[in-house]
């Protein structure tokens, strides 16, 4: 108590007196949306090592200017919190992105760049195709041949489940007509016998064995070009909901290099019953790792699929047939690793899509509080894309954070011709319920889901904004009755992403003593119309004090 009365004495005495605090920059003339509700506007931030020391008027930050000062005019540009991307697959290996490319001739296109830019590479990679991009649903090796004549490459699918070999692959692994089905997969065969370059689930091993493992080089250099593209959207932290061990080393290095332009959230995997040695591991890391630049404490678990491919597990059958998707686990076995993973201290994030897996991934987070009487844990589900609206209450009461995905309510093609369809009208109404989850108070986090959609958070703010394309299809917004504001979009890419990693003490938010992170913007983007958001461009992006990235017109 004695203790409490005289820290609370010092803290008025440093009110009353400020200590001649001096920066290394001041920001002034700036339009500053802090996140704050207290304080929501400011005009000017001093930076001081890795933090701001003041937020504030003109007048009030420069006082804090000394002679070693740097004053940046901001010539009255807009200023938020650095963005922080919730849900991100960071990879560090560049490979094709073939992800929302709908005709063939443009996935050879992209294929054809990407191999003639990375000459040296002995094997041509990639990922991300659609299914429904190919005539009757399936690619064909000749397509591949034709845009990779001289090398093997190998292309997968966006879920993982099927791969794309070229010729040369198929020999080099010696798949031939007389060639049987491994155990668990399938070498698609035309009428005549020839394998076609499909290779199913376990059938991909084949030829993915074959590949050679990217060196320390190749994911050094890769990180590094990830990294400035992350710093060039203005986002100064993510959360990696892929962890992979071989990576670690690899950021390790870039730290120290002091070229580490993003900070990290890492969720390690969501094992049944996880092996002694695992969590062992997973603690380990934990507790070396506590941020403010990296940090662990997250598990990833996945409960079902897609919508697109029927896999997502819904109460009631999809449109079109196909059943209605199915839970990758039972309850006995979900809700016992839940709470083992829940009473040593891990928060959860589920990947739910479907309102069935929602539902048990609720029941898991339920059940996990109660058997270990644990609260704040801030569990997640991921995507949360087709709720039942009634359920939204139970995130609230539970304190589950609802982790959304901003471009996923971009209406394209696939959107409103596969994913809309499998669901039907009355499904479709409630899917990525944007405003229903604000509207029950629920804390909403917005991610990219990148590689499978772009990281680009401006390009996410305009999409949860009008639920149109940025061409402005359809008309008035798809599903337009849960769209929400660009104010609202723009807090769930900062304040509450940084709820999100239990960090909203150090980030999400611009006042004194936070870490220095924040976005300067061409625009005032809360100022209407709404397609000012698209023409916005990022002018400089400062993490822990330092410019990750500077336009060259700024
Ligand atoms: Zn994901």
């Amino acid at each position: 108590m004695t203790f409490l009365v005289a820290a609370l004495t010092l803290l008025a005495a440093a009110a009353a007196t400020p200590a001649p605090v001096v920066a290394d920059r001041i920001f002034i003339n700036g339009r500053v949306w802090t996140g704050d509700p207290a304080r929501p506007r400011a005009t000017a931030l001093a930076v001081e090592g890795d933090a701001l020391t003041a937020v504030g008027s003109d007048a009030e930050v420069r006082r804090l200017a000394g002679p070693r000062t740097e004053t940046v005019d901001l010539k009255g540009r807009f200023v938020a919190p650095g963005f922080n991307d919730a849900h991100i697959h960071f990879l560090v290996i560049e490979t094709v992105d073939l992800a929302q490319v709908w005709s063939v001739a443009e996935i050879q296109r992209r294929i054809r760049d990407y191999a003639a830019a990375h000459k040296e590479k002995p094997w041509v990679v990639g990922r991300g195709w659609f299914y429904g991009a190919f005539p009757g649903g399936l690619p064909h090796r000749r397509m591949l041949d034709e845009a990779v004549p001289d090398r093997p490459a190998f292309m997968t699918g966006y879920d993982g489940h099927t791969g794309w070999a070229n010729s040369k692959a198929l020999a080099l692994a010696g798949i031939t007509r007389d060639t049987p089905d491994p155990i668990g997969g399938a070498i698609v065969k035309d009428e005549s016998g020839e394998p076609t370059g499909v290779l199913k689930e376990a059938a991909q091993r084949l030829v993915r064995r074959l590949v050679p493992e990217p060196t320390d080089d190749d994911r050094h250099q890769g990180l590094r070009r990830r990294l400035a593209q992350a710093a060039s959207y203005g986002l100064t932290s993510v959360q990696n909901a892929s962890f992979q061990a071989a990576e670690l080393p690899v950021y390790e290095r870039v730290l120290a290099e002091g070229g580490l332009k993003v900070r990290v959230y890492w969720a390690i995997p969501f094992l049944k019953d996880v092996p002694t040695a695992d969590l062992a591991r997973f603690k380990e890391l934990r507790t070396k790792y506590t941020g403010p630049v990296i940090k662990f404490g997250a598990a990833k678990g996945m409960i079902d699929g897609v919508v697109e491919s029927k896999t997502a597990a819904m109460f009631d059958e999809y449109v079109g047939g196909g059943g209605a998707g199915q839970l990758n686990w039972t309850d006995e076995d979900l809700f016992r690793t839940a709470a083992l993973y829940d009473r040593e201290g891990f928060q959860i994030f589920f990947h739910a899509i479907g309102d069935r897996a929602i539902d048990q991934a609720l029941r898991a987070f339920e059940h996990a509080a109660k058997a270990n009487g644990t609260s704040g844990r801030r569990h997640r589900i991921e995507h949360v894309e087709v709720p039942r609206l009634a359920d939204l209450e139970r995130f609230k009461a539970l304190g589950v954070i609802a982790s959304t995905q901003a471009l996923f309510t971009n209406p394209d093609k696939n959107t409103l011709e596969v994913y809309a369809v499998n669901l039907g009208p009355e499904r479709a109404s409630r899917a990525m319920p944007f405003k229903s989850i604000d509207d029950a108070g629920v804390t909403q986090a917005f991610g990219s889901d990148s590689p499978v959609f772009s990281m680009e958070t401006l390009t996410g703010i305009y999409a949860a904004a009008t639920r149109t394309t940025p061409e402005g299809t359809p008309a008035g917004g798809w599903q337009p009755h849960e769209r929400i504001s660009v104010e609202a979009a723009l807090r769930h890419f900062t304040v509450d992403a940084a709820y999100a990693s239990f960090e909203e003490r150090r980030k999400g938010t611009l006042g004194v003593g936070r870490l220095a992170d924040f976005v300067v913007l061409s625009d005032d983007i809360l100022v209407p119309p709404v397609e000012r958001v698209l023409r916005t461009k990022v002018l400089l992006t400062v993490m822990g004090g330092r410019d990750t990235f500077r336009a060259p017109e700024f």
